[in-house]
């Protein structure tokens, strides 16, 4: 793109890294139940959300990424494994933190957890689907991805334990392509908000087509030739190619 006055070319993409306090809990000595004493109402707000690094530095970029990131992972990892035991107010008390990554986009989700980018066949960064299984079955995705898994199978895709072919292989660890280095917390993405409106509405628009609510038992043919009508007006007036749509 254009280069705008001198001096050295820096790149033109930002990453925020940022943490919310979300939650505060105390448990009392000899009891099984934690008091939760503090809940933040806006998490998203930026007098909560506390950049910890801004970087210029496009989230592609996985050398620069994971180098300027590496060292927070590590604190927040030895965190996660210790307790910090302090004196207050005389008495001792015992402190531990929970970290949960959310709030990526899903370029970042793919980047941070090994995936292979957004163009991949595998196109969801929450569950095992191809493009080809979506498209065929675009009704409900449950999350079956998960960090751990990641890992392992970064190992498989390193290792090839099984001497597959890079096909074979490829297909074993579902785009898994490069080393997981952040757990990210699986919620719905805005990726998966619009694949389910889009099914919702897709359905709705058909059943509407076929006025659906003057009959009991559409045949196939029916159902079929609804899609079609709307298929062709999506494809006509909207410019969409309703396969493509994921
Ligand atoms: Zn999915």
């Amino acid at each position: 793109s254009e280069k705008h006055g001198g001096g050295p070319a820096v790149p033109e993409k930002a990453v925020r890294f940022s943490f919310t306090v979300m939650s505060v809990s105390v448990r009392a000595d000899g009891e099984e139940e934690e008091v939760t004493i503090f809940t933040e109402p806006k998490p998203n707000s930026e007098l909560s959300c506390k950049p910890l690094c801004l970087m210029f530095v496009d989230e592609s970029d996985h050398e620069t990424l994971t180098g300027v990131l590496w060292p927070l992972i590590a604190e927040r990892n030895a965190m996660k494994d210790s307790r910090l035991i302090l004196s207050v107010g005389g008495l001792p008390c015992s402190f531990r933190f929970h970290f949960r990554g959310t709030g990526y986009d899903e370029k970042m989700v793919r980047e941070i957890e090994g995936l292979e980018a957004s163009g991949s066949t595998y196109v969801c960064t929450l569950c095992d689907t191809t493009r080809a299984e979506a498209s065929q079955n675009m009704v409900l995705h449950s999350i079956t991805r998960s960090h751990e898994e990641n890992l392992q199978r970064y190992e498989i895709w390193r290792t090839n334990p099984f001497s597959e072919s890079a096909d074979e292989l490829r297909e074993r660890v579902r785009g898994v392509s490069a080393k997981p280095f952040m757990e990210t917390h699986p919620t719905l993405d805005a990726l998966h908000c619009d694949i389910g409106n889009a099914t919702e509405f897709y359905k709705i628009f058909q059943d509407e087509i076929g006025e659906l609510y003057q009959k009991a038992n559409p045949t196939r043919e029916e159902r079929r030739s609804w899609r079609a009508a709307l298929d062709k007006q999506l494809r006509k007036k909207m410019k969409l190619k309703p396969v493509m749509r994921m």
